[in-house]
């Protein structure tokens, strides 16, 4: 098989790599599709999206492969497929750093951190910057400097016609604003440009555990903590088991407990000064905040939601942590089958609640605390324990109904029941707006096997 432009490499189910190159980072999803276009270039993309539109070949398109739902991969049709495109090239001098479309967060880190520069990535190192970027992108460093999006000064665009574009404020500006929160709906970025900032190399930075008996009162003291955290203080709360990671203790291996990982965009002294009433709180079953390289604490989870795992979550905006939520979150962040499965808050505010509401889509700007409850399970385990481990993240929403606000981060919407979600995550008025966008730039919606905006 030949694609007329397409200098990458095109793998079919009779390649021996054809089952690797299939697979995602869930391991649940196992989709097979007719074929996988490794793109070299960006004029691969556009060589194999002109290819798939004159053969009405369905359209998967895959960064680093992370999202839960498995949208990187289809049946039957073609994947075009980035993740050979990882270059980042920075720019020290005017503080920039351009990203082609297939590269991992670690790599930007990895680049970027020689200049001691960073901007707002994922809180794991083997997410891909596309598909995290183009939902928003949310991290520890987005209450100093914005998300993810906030920091895309431009991108090169691969449209649904096969044609090359960038987009900018100054260039296709409705592209790019849909692009800042509307997902993989209107093209595929083959390369992002993103502002850099001054970070570390060394950073105070790293997680406080607690056992999980201490739920409430952690919860309770972390909402005032939380509020009053100045915006260099990026936190995530992750409630479940302690991972069996080399770095902590073995006795507390596998132990449910509540963690509150911190990292503080600043002076390593004003960050110690900015997390003593949390490291002080109750007696912590381990404190590893620490001054810390930037580039190993964001690879500190890696080992702790591996690739090929089985995943399924579910997620909520909150309308904030009342004594009511904290109850239902205690009661129910523990009662998964798995050590493995977790929960995480993410907390907001700071850089992220000041940009105006309208600049991007990103939607969820006004809310300060969101959480994304995760069901684990081996490949190994039975059918039964899936089903357990789905129905326990299912019943947890559940539980946080009357502490919902209207939205959801769409990068946490999985497959399933939350495909009718998208409309809830954007809410209305964006939406409609991305649907307008959606009806220039991809009036055939040709890329629909993402969180989904019609074109309208
Ligand atoms: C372990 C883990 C940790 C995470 N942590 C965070 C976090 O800290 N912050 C956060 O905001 N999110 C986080 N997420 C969610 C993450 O943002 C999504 O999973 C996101 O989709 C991952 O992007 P990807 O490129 O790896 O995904 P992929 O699965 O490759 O892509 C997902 C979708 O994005 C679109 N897409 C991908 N590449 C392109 C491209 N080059 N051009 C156009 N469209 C494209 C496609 O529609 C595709 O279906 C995390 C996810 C995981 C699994």
């Amino acid at each position: 098989m030949e694609i007329d432009g397409f200098r990458g490499r095109l793998i079919t189910v009779d390649h021996a790599d054809y089952d690797t190159a299939r697979r995602v980072w869930n391991g649940a999803v196992d989709r097979h599709p007719r074929l996988i276009a490794r793109c070299r270039r960006t004029a691969d993309a556009a060589a194999a999206v002109r290819f798939a539109r004159d053969h009405d070949l369905e359209i998967a398109v895959r960064g680093g492969g992370h999202n839960v739902a498995g949208t990187a991969v289809c049946d039957d049709g073609i994947v075009i497929d980035l993740s050979a495109m990882r270059s980042v090239r920075v720019d020290p001098a005017d503080r920039t750093a351009l990203v082609q479309g297939g590269a991992l967060w670690g790599d930007v880190d990895h680049e970027t951190q020689a200049h001691g520069l960073a901007t707002t990535g994922g809180i794991v190192s083997h997410t891909g910057v596309a598909g995290l970027t183009l939902g928003g992108g949310i991290g520890f460093l987005m209450r100093s400097y914005g998300l993810a999006v906030d920091n895309l000064l431009s991108a090169e665009v691969v449209t649904a016609e096969g044609g090359i574009v960038r987009a900018s404020a100054d260039e296709h500006p409705d592209l790019f604003w849909a692009l800042r929160g509307g997902g993989g709906n209107f093209g595929i970025v083959t390369r992002f440009r993103f502002a850099l900032h001054p970070v570390g190399p060394t950073v105070l930075a790293g997680p406080v555990f607690w056992p999980a008996d201490d739920t409430t009162d952690v919860l309770r003291f972390y909402r005032d903590f939380a509020a009053e955290a100045p915006d260099e203080l990026g936190t995530v709360v992750r409630l479940g088991t302690v991972p069996p990671l080399p770095v902590i203790p073995e006795a507390l291996h596998w132990r449910p407990a509540i963690a509150v990982a911190c990292c503080y965009a600043g002076a390593v002294e004003d960050g110690e000064r900015a997390v003593r009433a949390l490291r002080r709180f109750r007696t912590p079953l381990v404190d590893l905040l620490a001054a810390t390289p930037y580039i190993a604490f964001q690879s500190g989870l890696d080992d702790t939601v591996l690739h090929g795992w089985h995943y399924y979550w579910k997620a909520t905006d909150l309308t904030g942590l009342s004594d009511d939520a904290i109850t239902v979150i205690a009661d129910h962040a523990y009662g998964a089958g798995s050590p493995r499965s977790y929960s995480a808050m993410f907390h907001q505010g700071g850089a992220v609640a000041r940009v105006p509401h309208e600049a991007t889509a990103y939607a969820g700007r006004d809310v300060a605390h969101n959480i994304v409850i995760d069901a684990v399970w081996l490949p190994d385990e039975s059918g039964e324990q899936a089903a357990a481990e789905s129905a326990w993240a299912r019943r947890f929403l559940h539980a946080l109904r009357p502490h919902r606000a209207a939205g959801v981060y769409v990068n946490f919407l999985d497959a399933d029941d939350d495909t009718g979600r998208v409309r809830e995550a954007y809410g209305e008025h964006t939406y409609r707006r991305l649907a307008e966008v959606k009806a220039k730039y991809d009036p055939d919606n040709a890329f629909h096997h993402n969180k989904n905006v019609r074109p309208g």
